[in-house]
């Protein structure tokens, strides 16, 4: 046995390490600073130190050579890693999902793109008021057009629509009760719990009626002095079907009348500017009509602008959060608002076709199968190692907005004469242009419905270049 102080003894020193060739070497080739390349040399030897006292040194080198050869192995890897292109890119979604969380949500419009550019590389009067010369709100840029769109007195723009509901619950029900239905006290993707947002904004959860059936009395029984807010939320991800039985806003809108409070608000969740006729997203300016105190909703679900989440209903309620020392702490960028407001130009002049999201979701058929004739004109019968199949399908909405429609579609059904459909799906994955594909049961199917005539030759070139 060798004493644990023996090996300790070879751990090498800085200056050894610095002084050797190999070091200046990386200086030379990699654009990795002096001061940084130094802090990841000590960083390795004391991880080495610390691996040796806690005392599994059985995987790591233990004479001074085979350490000094680790640690360049480490600085190598660590500065290739540093120097890799930008790790953030641009995929090609041929999942057919169109709100798909994972790949960024949504696309922006070409107008949204083009104005957040010129917003974000310029100066711009984002809180200054040009006619009167002194300073101005940022809440100005989109609030009259949601507010032309929606119909409602007011609106306000926020982090996204988890950040909307906390500081709703927050500004109105710190230590007040929230009455809400069994049947709406939902889990959407990435742990956002209704239950979990109310405790953390300190409002009390007072859950009524069932899963399936809640009743207008539920709600009246559960009314008391301490009541702040009636809430309803959409069903984003899932449908009840069966024996069920649920409350309309416009219910409880009639019902707080009787009382003379609480306040109703309701989480849209999606939310959607455009009324698709199918699924059963509610149109906004739709829920407004109901009376209703406030509503919230995603920039980036439905509406198909940046991630935001917007509030919208009575001014003096806006008035108040707007007031809210959390609304600076969930305040947009210039960016978003640059994105949105091109994004709700596009809605009031209803360019409805130059918003990706809407565009895809209503695509036609035969434009998919055109898309899908571009992609395998490109390949011919005789050098081909691809063997192509187009299927009927469905295309998914994603992003919790209309759950349970499948929107048809063709797929583009690819085999390889020489790659199983793991090897293929993970090889389009990890090209220098990623491709999303669909993997269901041993078959990699590409859904032209997400894929623009522009990522066309793009995934001509990954496929020719796949062995
Ligand atoms: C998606 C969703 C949210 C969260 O919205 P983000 O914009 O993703 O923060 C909140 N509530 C409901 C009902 C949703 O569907």
């Amino acid at each position: 046995m060798i004493e644990l102080k023996n090996y300790l003894q070879h751990l090498p020193s800085i200056d050894l390490i610095q002084s050797d060739e190999r070091f200046r070497l990386l200086l030379a080739e990699t654009s990795v600073s002096n001061k940084r390349l130094t802090n990841w040399v000590q960083e390795e030897i004391n991880c080495i130190r610390q691996k040796m006292l806690s005392k599994c040194c059985n995987k790591y080198p233990y004479n001074k050579s085979e350490m000094i050869k680790y640690v360049f192995k480490r600085l190598k890897m660590r500065s290739e890693l540093y120097l890799k292109p930008l790790k953030l890119k641009r995929v090609i979604n041929a999942t057919g999902t169109v709100i798909h969380t994972n790949i960024g949500r949504t696309r922006l419009s070409n107008d949204a793109v083009s104005q957040v550019a010129a917003v974000a590389g310029n100066y711009s009067n984002l809180e200054y008021d040009l006619n009167k010369g002194e300073r101005g709100t940022r809440h100005k840029i989109t609030e009259v057009l949601l507010k032309e769109l929606t119909g409602s007195e007011a609106a306000m723009v926020v982090n996204n629509n988890a950040a909307a509901v906390f500081l709703i619950l927050r500004t109105f029900a710190k230590q007040k009760e929230v009455v809400i239905s069994r049947g709406e006290l939902i889990e959407i993707g990435g742990a956002f719990r209704i239950s979990s947002i109310m405790e953390e904004s300190d409002a009390i959860l007072k859950e009524v009626g069932t899963t399936n059936r809640t009743h207008l009395y539920d709600y009246e029984q559960a009314i008391n002095k301490e009541t702040a807010i009636l809430m309803k939320v959409h069903q984003s991800n899932f449908k009840t079907i069966g024996f069920t039985h649920a409350i309309s806003t416009k219910q409880l809108v009639n019902l707080a009348k009787k009382y003379h409070q609480p306040l109703i608000y309701e989480d849209l969740g999606s939310g959607s500017l455009y009324d698709f006729k199918m699924g059963n997203e509610p149109v906004v300016s739709k829920v407004i009509e109901t009376g209703v105190d406030l509503v919230s909703f995603s920039g980036d679900k439905l509406i198909g602008g940046p991630q935001a989440g917007i509030i919208i209903g009575k001014k003096e309620l806006i008035n108040k959060l707007k007031r809210h020392q959390l609304t600076r702490v969930l305040r947009v960028d210039k960016m978003t608002l640059a994105a949105l407001e091109a994004t709700l130009g596009n809605y009031l002049r209803e360019e409805f076709n130059n918003i990706p999201t809407i565009r895809d979701i209503s695509l036609p058929i035969c434009e998919i199968e055109k898309r899908i004739m571009m992609f395998t004109d490109h390949f011919n019968n005789n050098d081909n190692k691809w063997i192509f199949k187009i299927e009927n399908s469905a295309s998914q909405v994603g992003g919790g907005a209309m759950p349970g429609i499948e929107i048809p579609t063709l797929v583009l059904a690819v085999k390889h004469l020489n790659l199983d459909s793991h090897t293929i799906h993970s090889r389009l994955r990890q090209g220098t242009s990623p491709i999303i594909a669909r993997l269901k049961k041993n078959h990699v199917l590409l859904d032209f419905r997400t894929i623009t005539t522009e990522d066309i030759p793009i995934i001509v070139e990954v496929f020719k270049k796949i062995e």
